[in-house]
């Protein structure tokens, strides 16, 4: 748990971006916990066009919370696997039921929607954990706005625009892939 936290690895944000050379805000993934050197440094700029590719590649359907401050990593976790991982907690469950509430079309554009996007108030570095163990429509839910379905534009907009505003850095950063069901959600490991 919380590798990241580890002060004597080499972190990502350590170089620039491995595309532009600007300095890095993000290390890009293609899965959650990849191995530190397959973690590619990204600025803002150069992740968006990323994101805007895999999302709309994406043909499942996912829970997104927005990105919060404090989590070390912000990274997708198909349910199946998380469940035979941990076989006790309530998120994967949770979120198999949330997606079905997914409407057809984007609340916004009325584009296709697959992503339901939760806001995450109240979300820190310490109670992630309860999330992940309690599921999101018992903690994130309760205190915030009600979700709402998103196309893959939209959603990715929606991500950058938070990171931007609340000036997020995350260590990992990875999205959605595959046609699995599964969560968005910062948390660390
Ligand atoms: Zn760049
Ligand atoms: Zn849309």
């Amino acid at each position: 748990m919380f590798r990241f936290l580890h002060p004597k690895r080499r972190r990502p944000l350590d170089e620039p971006c491995s595309i532009c050379t600007a300095p890095a805000e993000h290390g890009y993934s293609d899965h959650a916990e990849e191995s530190i050197e397959k973690i590619r440094p990204r600025c803002l700029n150069c992740l968006r066009p990323e994101f805007d590719r895999d999302y709309k590649d994406f043909k499942g359907r996912a829970v997104v919370v927005a990105p919060a401050a404090g989590p070390p990593v912000y990274v997708f976790q198909p349910t199946k696997a998380w469940s035979e991982h941990f076989p006790k907690s309530k998120i994967a469950q949770d979120v198999c039921s949330l997606v079905e509430r997914i409407d057809s079309t984007c609340y916004e554009c009325s584009k296709d929607a697959k992503f339901l996007w939760v806001q995450s108030r109240g979300l820190d570095d310490k109670n992630f954990i309860e999330v992940l163990d309690k599921g999101i429509s018992h903690t994130l839910l309760k205190d915030n706005a009600p979700p709402v379905s998103l196309c893959a534009s939209c959603c990715v907009a929606h991500i950058l625009r938070e990171l931007e505003s609340k000036r997020i850095s995350y260590l990992e950063v990875c999205s959605p892939k595959g046609n699995d069901t599964g969560f968005v959600l910062p948390m660390g490991y």
